[in-house]
């Protein structure tokens, strides 16, 4: 038995209406994609950007990704969503190479339910091929829901992936009910930890702790390790001490619109020099968009 309050009520409502919008929302060009940049924590080069969703809407105005992409998921949009984005980040991603010194990776999010369906690895093929981006230079980003298709499944298509030559992260990692054995049975090759940890990360030792076990473990199994929502110096300085391979958050830089300007910025200002950004981390607000 169920108690119902008005308030479900309208939250039904909510949902529903921003699902009836969402389906026209794509070819009213009001998804765009933000990018954020994630950097080697040792030498401090620009590695990638992850490509993140934004909902525009004419009269709500910014809808964030958290609220409408499980409406998405449970609507079952996501799957022609997701598609779409793939497909502008990696023509994003071909633009943005021609303007750096170097490969620079695009990041993608995909959705458990994208991954799923039967034609997953031809359509990632396909973009691949009508984008002309080098399969090396995309990241795929799975959460561990991927195995609700069978491990057995997600393993085949995981193979198929990297034969491909795509890179497979492990979105998230620890939120929730992580399970080890998926980091074994699955090909992934950089674990990606999740945000939550990083709040207490430089003031409590039972979380540095379970971080270095974590970092520990990813190394073991031969994947990278990537740590986001990075937000100051401290938590910076600990995971380079701790081993962690690579960075992304504010304190290194915010999503932005423009991932082709600040590269071009980014490299006029770094020409010749090795070292990690140090105006961009010595940046309290940290915001390399605003900042550069
Ligand atoms: P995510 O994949 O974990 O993405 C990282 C989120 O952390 C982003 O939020 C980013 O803006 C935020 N973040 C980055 N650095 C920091 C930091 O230093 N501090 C804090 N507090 N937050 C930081 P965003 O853009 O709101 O995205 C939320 C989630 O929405 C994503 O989490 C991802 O699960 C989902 N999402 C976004 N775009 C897509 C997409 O294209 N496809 C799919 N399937 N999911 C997406
Ligand atoms: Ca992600
Ligand atoms: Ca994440």
């Amino acid at each position: 038995m169920r108690y119902y309050t008005p308030e479900m009520g309208s939250l039904v409502r909510e949902r529903s209406s921003l699902e009836t919008q969402m389906r026209g929302a794509v070819d009213r060009g009001e998804i765009g994609l933000h990018y954020q940049p994630e950097f080697d924590v040792v030498s401090g080069s620009l590695v990638r950007f992850e490509a993140l969703a934004r909902w525009t809407h004419p009269d709500l105005g910014s809808i964030p990704p958290d609220k409408f992409i499980p409406i998405a998921e449970e609507s079952g949009l996501i799957v022609a969503l997701g598609t779409n984005i793939l497909e502008r980040a990696c023509e994003e991603a071909v633009h943005w190479q021609a303007l750096a010194p170097y490969p620079i990776q695009v990041a993608v999010n995909v959705s458990p339910l994208q991954f799923a369906r039967d034609n997953f690895v031809d359509e990632v093929t396909h973009i691949l091929n009508r984008t002309g981006l080098s399969p090396s230079l995309l990241q795929l980003e799975l959460t561990e829901s991927v195995v609700l298709s069978g491990v057995a499944r997600a393993a085949d298509t995981m193979k198929s992936l990297r034969a491909l030559g795509v890179g497979l992260a492990i979105d998230d990692f620890g939120k929730g009910y992580s399970c080890l054995s998926y980091l074994s049975d699955l090909p992934f090759e950089a674990l990606k930890i999740d945000r939550s940890f990083l709040k207490d990360l430089t003031t409590r030792r039972q979380t540095r702790v379970t971080v270095v076990s974590l970092i520990g473990l990813a190394h073991n199994l031969g994947m990278r390790v990537i740590v986001e929502g990075v937000e100051n110096q401290d938590q910076m300085a600990l995971l380079r001490e701790l081993g962690a391979n690579e960075a992304q958050g504010y304190l290194l830089g915010r999503p932005t619109a423009d991932p082709a300007s600040l590269i071009s910025l980014l490299f006029q200002r770094l020409k010749g020099r090795t070292a990690f950004p140090k105006p961009f981390l010595d940046n309290s607000r940290g915001n390399l968009t605003q900042n550069a």
